[in-house]
């Protein structure tokens, strides 16, 4: 087998973080700690690798939409050159980082495995080390040709992750898709493992930078409409709205509604997703449900909220209009949905 290249892209995030008088913040130079701390990483037995450090390393609260675009492009750009793609980033927006790629690398099938750690490299005990190796050699295996998030003990698909523990090493789930590898002593592969071969509007056209407003909305006992209103004057064209259960929200709230009606007719796409991690939005299950859907709300079906978030960014980046992105919402176009 001959040996793979991979492009490691160091975006920031705590894996390189350095202590400082107020906390970790981000640092420069990763390849000398790499150097220092993981030179198990230049070994023969691994893929050889490029490093390609962020001048400004990112604290990844601090991502904006801009920051998935930019790394997107430099992956297609480097496509050629490289076996998969390591994009080293901070956990607090990786879920989004991660399905904001599966949109916006459209079909192209090489791995990008985005990680990172919860303790630093630089510190004794960080899980930086297991899983940098561990994203290098499911690559190295040729097995994952997509978006996926590696991190403690699994990889799994980019668009359906999200970080359920802030403290704890398994700080990622994908909690309505089973993982695409589990790593023991041995790399187990998950039977469910098939992207949509056809990856829809996406698969035709590349979203390009667009400056989109999307918000997202949890609903809450007794939540003003006015929010909603609120949200619409700021100029949003999509409004993820994290319901309850299947898929809830107080619609006896006559005020509610009529936001509602007002968002959807003034063209924003209200999507529906819901609070609980595991589960779907089923909205024909409950009345409170039916009347999202009567006043133009879609349904999320499974989605996370992050997916759900940035599909609205890629797809309004397309320049398509509101009934295409309401249709292109409720299809499966990257792995990131299960249809009822
Ligand atoms: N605040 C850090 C970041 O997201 C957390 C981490 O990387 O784990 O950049």
């Amino acid at each position: 087998m001959t040996r793979k290249t991979v492009s490691i892209i160091y975006t920031g995030g705590t894996l390189g973080m350095r202590p400082s008088a107020r906390g970790y913040v981000p640092a420069g130079d990763l390849g000398a700690l790499l150097e220092e701390r993981l030179p198990e990483l230049g070994a023969d037995s691994m893929p050889a690798y490029a490093l390609t450090e962020y001048e400004r390393p990112l604290e990844s609260s601090n991502a904006t939409p801009r920051h998935w675009y930019d790394l997107a492009d430099r992956i297609r750009g480097a496509d050629d050159r490289f076996d998969g793609f390591v994009v080293i980033h901070g956990t607090d927006t990786l879920a989004y980082t991660a399905s904001a790629l599966s949109f916006l690398l459209g079909e192209r099938a090489k791995p990008v495995i985005v990680t990172g750690s919860q303790i630093p490299l630089c510190e004794v005990r960080s899980d930086a080390p297991g899983n940098l190796i561990n994203a290098m050699q499911v690559i190295a295996t040729g097995r994952i040709a997509e978006v996926a998030v590696g991190f403690g003990s699994t990889i799994r698909r980019g668009n359906r992750t999200t970080k359920v523990n802030a403290t704890e090493l398994e700080a990622f789930d994908s909690p309505n898709f089973p993982p695409l590898a589990e790593i023991g002593t041995h790399i187990r592969f998950g039977e469910v493992n098939a992207l949509p071969a056809d990856a829809g509007v996406l698969g035709r056209q590349t979203p390009a930078y667009r400056d989109c407003n999307i918000a997202v909305l949890p609903i809450f006992p007794g939540m003003p409409a006015r929010l909603i209103d609120a949200t619409v004057e700021t100029g949003a064209c999509g409004i993820v709205l994290s319901c309850y259960g299947v898929g809830t929200a107080p619609t006896a709230d006559p005020a509610f509604l009529a936001a509602l009606r007002r968002a959807c007719d003034a063209g924003v796409i209200v999507v529906a997703v819901s609070q609980c991690l595991e589960g779907r939005v089923l909205l024909g299950r409950y009345a409170a449900g039916s009347a999202l859907a009567d006043m133009g709300a879609v349904s999320g079906f499974d989605m996370t909220a992050e997916a759900a978030f940035t599909k609205l960014h890629a797809l309004f980046a397309l320049g398509l209009g509101r009934d295409a992105v309401a249709r292109h919402m409720q299809e499966n176009l990257r792995g990131e949905l299960t249809a009822a």
